[in-house]
């Protein structure tokens, strides 16, 4: 992984093997992120995507392992107990289908370009018992 800071913008780039979700946690701690918007496009060819289902509440998850176009990756970087929270969502394309979901984990194959815009202030997260998910305490 590289990357370089500029103002509150940060530009990274992944290299191939590199994993989304497990980057990000490390450029939080490296960093000191508290609270950021994540932006991205790239290439993999092995995610593991979910969709939450309310009524069970769990992840229905599919792990994907074709060459894959990231065609949009967004979400936001916060914080639960203390410890960096990565909530990305993301839209893959294949040749011939289009998959989407909550994003687990994803290797590069390429290239993962994304921009963070690093936010002023610390978003923490709290366990909501009705939905079973860790929503924005604000
Ligand atoms: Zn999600």
């Amino acid at each position: 992984m590289e990357y370089k800071a500029s103002n509150k913008t940060i530009i990274v780039r992944l290299a191939r093997g590199e994993e989304v979700v497990a980057s990000l946690v490390k450029l939080m701690d490296d960093l000191n992120i508290n609270a950021a918007r994540v932006s991205g496009i790239g290439a993999t060819d092995n995610a593991t995507v979910g969709v939450y289902d309310v009524k069970n509440q769990r992840y229905t998850k599919v792990t994907l392992t074709e060459d894959m176009e990231i065609l949009n990756l967004s979400g936001n970087l916060s914080r639960k107990d203390g410890t960096p929270y990565v909530h990305v969502h993301v839209t893959l394309a294949s040749l011939t289908s289009v998959y989407g979901g909550h994003l687990n984990e994803a290797v590069i194959c390429a290239t993962c370009e994304m921009i963070l815009d690093v936010l002023d202030t610390t978003i923490e997260r709290t366990y909501d018992e009705e939905t079973g998910l860790n929503l924005f305490k604000l």
